[in-house]
């Protein structure tokens, strides 16, 4: 695949620091993203000497490291904070420590270098893209922008820093039907990249004047609506989680419309919502919930509600770029100080700008 930016990752400026477990770190091929294949590091189980080694590294570095809901279980235990991207990276706005392991995909450590940018900031493997953010590129947008010159620009969180660059506002989930709401409804809007949201935000705005950009994410595109019709159908009695981005979301809404679905039973919630919502299933006592988005976030909702029966509405709905983030590949990462994200200034001014508009309009939530 490719990872589509402007930025370097590269070999760093950190210089490398001894560890006795390096020496089992290999690249292995057999590693396969939507494009074909991409490899990824291994060698090295998430056990506790793993563990150790990595708590050591961490201290020497004085590193923080933040691990996205759908990273492997051992990447999510041993980070420490786990959450959505922009949470994540508002964490890393404020930490004291001199180093950022960004354990996520790589448009969500542009995001922290954006955030932070006299921080150093780390990916455990620069790979680790994102098939929603490769599928509006800023020369793309370039384009489309030149087609509706009046138009103001509204991007997902899941863009590459040169697309924040080129847009006014960005969202998430959680706000970007606030964030279209609010502004002028004579102004036509161009909204990318994530097809399912902006179908979502069109539905909930009733604003005929959106552009909405054909792009999608492969992995939640995955959860059709069938799929997920079926699932309800097997389990009556349990609620459904839905992300907005997923394929399945539409269907969901026209399901709960036609009565074939109790509306009740339907959540529409990102993944900082899905959190929340699962504590209070927990205290009502719920017994299963239907999860539709990417499978790590499993491990994070079985956490805060452990008497909760959550299943996957699609069990194969796994990120092979969040998968990267191997244990091997974060033991490389604060060994070597590789591989380090950089946003040129000029790019990462004009995107603060988009992230800080959509803080000021509230709600942000979370984003993936
Ligand atoms: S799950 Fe989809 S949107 Fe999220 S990082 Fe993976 S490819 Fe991108």
């Amino acid at each position: 695949m490719t990872v589509t930016t402007t930025t370097d990752t590269t070999g760093g400026t950190l210089a490398p620091l001894d560890s006795r477990l390096l020496s089992a770190v290999y690249r292995a091929p057999g590693h396969t993203g939507p494009d074909g294949p991409v490899g990824r590091w291994e060698g090295i189980d998430g056990d506790e000497e793993w563990a150790a080694e990595i708590r050591r590294l961490k201290t020497a570095r004085n590193a923080v490291i933040l691990a996205h809901n759908y990273e492997l279980p051992e990447i999510q235990d041993i980070a420490d904070h786990t959450g959505d991207s922009l949470a994540l990276s508002r964490i890393a706005a404020e930490t004291d420590a001199d180093v950022i392991v960004f354990c996520g995909v790589h448009f969500m450590a542009e995001t922290a270098k954006i955030l932070s940018p006299d921080k150093t900031v780390l990916i455990p493997d620069e790979a680790a893209g994102c098939s929603l953010a490769d599928s509006l590129t800023a020369e793309e947008l370039a384009e489309w922008k030149s087609e509706y010159p009046d138009a103001l620009v509204v991007s997902y969180i899941n863009t590459t820093a040169a697309v924040k660059g080129l847009t006014d506002v960005c969202c998430t989930s959680s706000n970007a039907v606030d964030v279209v709401a609010g502004l002028p409804a004579d102004r036509e809007i161009l909204f990318g990249p994530d097809q399912f949201l902006g179908a979502h935000v069109q539905r909930q705005t009733g604003r005929d004047n959106i552009h909405v950009w054909a792009g999608e994410c492969h992995v939640h595109a995955g959860i059709s609506g069938p799929e997920l019709a079926r699932r309800a159908e097997e389990n009556p009695d349990a609620d459904l989680f839905i992300h907005p981005e997923c394929g399945c979301a539409n269907s969901a809404i026209y399901l709960a419309g036609e009565g074939i679905i109790d509306p009740a039973r339907v959540h529409m919630l990102s993944t900082g919502e899905m959190l929340t919502s699962a504590r209070e299933a927990a205290a009502a006592g719920r017994g299963k919930v239907l999860v539709a988005t990417e499978v790590g976030m499993l491990h994070q909702l079985r956490g805060v509600a452990p008497d909760v029966d959550f299943a996957p509405v699609n069990e194969r709905a796994a990120c092979p770029y969040m998968k990267m983030i191997t244990p091997a590949a974060l033991l490389r990462c604060l060994a070597l100080g590789v591989d380090e994200v950089d946003v040129a200034p000029d790019v990462a001014d004009k995107a603060r700008q988009a992230v800080e508009r959509m803080i000021a309009v509230g709600n942000p939530g979370s984003g993936e």
